[in-house]
């Protein structure tokens, strides 16, 4: 087969390095365009890159010459992976999505509208109904833009969706401790996070406290409608390098046990590992008994970071269970969770 072509936004970024990483080598899909800022453009990738990932640049990519986004005519791209800061994101994606391309989106720009998909595949690709209507209402031709949902709550709402194939989340409260590599680069300053913790993300909980419920939404009519349960987030900045942690307490309508809910979670699979998709880990969540897991420097890489590593099930006293739960924010939680869309948009036939 040959493979097709894909653009990187924001190519230079944290996130478009590992889009870089991951797509260096992938089956289906080819990197042909890269696309950043005007510091960037017009400079092979290796010299336009602060290369910060522990694998070398791709020997394919690195003298590929950086566009700016005044060129995105030029595209000849099918898919446009966005790993864009959102304070441009919103009319750059829009301008790939009016000229033709399939825009596959980790910015926040366009997450919670009506007519975007906000896809975990393993929980709601139902939702890639919509698109038809996206493209009429927005006056797209072929494009259209999907996102994936913010890093922070991605791997309690996957595993969230997993406990829904049997039981309804009736509320949520959610405790997360994230990494700087959430932050982008360079980031928080090494004064300000070193040996401390910061209690504030800015925009951050208002996502956790909402992303999750259009996720685990329905479509109405042409429409994303979201679930109704509250949840109640606190976010803080710690200092570890990639990995974010919550702790997670939830109600169910339910009744149930411990040992039900962690059979359902280690046996859950669904579309993307069906369907055999080529960045879909085995088994989108693991489980672990120890009392001490998941911890990021122990757990953050098992299935290559694509999977919510669940530990410390058990009863809560105040709602009806908690747990703790891992995730690679810039992975699962970003690049690898729009490439497992892509492929999701690939295999269904919409690219
Ligand atoms: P980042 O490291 O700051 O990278 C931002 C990228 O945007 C860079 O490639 C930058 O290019 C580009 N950019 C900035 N201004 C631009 C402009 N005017 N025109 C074109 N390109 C421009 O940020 P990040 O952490 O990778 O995050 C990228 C996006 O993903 C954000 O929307 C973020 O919210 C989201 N996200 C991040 C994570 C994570 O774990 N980091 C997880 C999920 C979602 P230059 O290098 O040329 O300036």
């Amino acid at each position: 087969m040959e493979k097709i072509k894909v653009a990187i936004l924001g190519a230079t970024g944290t996130v478009g390095q590992r889009f870089v990483q991951l797509l260096g080598n992938h089956v289906w899909f080819e990197i042909s365009e890269l696309v950043a800022s005007d510091r960037s453009a017009g400079k092979p990738y290796h010299e336009a890159v602060n290369w910060k990932l522990d694998t070398e640049i791709p020997q394919k990519i690195k003298n590929l010459v950086v566009k700016p986004t005044s060129e995105l005519k030029t595209l000849n791209s099918k898919i446009a992976f966005s790993g864009l800061d959102s304070t441009v994101a919103g009319e750059i994606e829009l301008e790939c999505a009016k000229l033709g391309l399939a825009v596959v989106s980790n910015a926040s720009n366009y997450r919670m509208e009506k007519d975007v998909p906000l896809i975990i595949p393993e929980i709601n690709s139902d939702h890639l109904s919509v698109l038809p209507f996206q493209q009429k209402k927005r006056g797209f031709k072929k494009g259209f833009i999907v996102t994936n949902s913010n890093c922070a709550m991605m791997f309690f709402t996957l595993v969230f969706g997993a406990i829904q194939t049997k039981f309804k989340i009736t509320k949520a409260i959610v405790t997360t401790m994230q990494a700087i590599s959430g932050a982008g680069y360079p980031g928080v300053a090494s004064m300000d996070i070193l040996g401390n913790v910061i209690p504030f993300i800015k925009g951050e909980a208002d996502k956790v406290e909402t992303e999750p419920q259009k996720i685990l939404g329905k479509v109405v009519g042409n429409e994303i409608v979201s679930a109704s349960f509250p949840i109640s987030a606190s976010v803080n900045r710690v200092p570890v390098f990639d990995g974010h942690l919550a702790t997670v307490s939830f109600g169910l309508e339910e009744k149930t046990s411990v040992a039900k809910i962690s059979t359902l979670l280690k046996n859950f699979v669904s579309l993307p590992q069906e369907l055999k998709l080529p960045t879909a880990p085995n088994f989108p969540v693991v489980v672990r008994e120890e009392a001490d897991r998941p911890q990021p420097r122990l757990d953050l890489n098992v299935n290559q970071g694509m999977s919510a590593i669940v530990g410390k099930l058990q009863i809560c006293p105040v709602l009806d269970f908690k747990m703790t739960v891992l995730g690679h924010n810039t992975i699962r939680g970003a690049a690898g969770a729009a490439i497992l869309n892509a492929e999701l948009l690939f295999k269904k036939g919409l690219i």
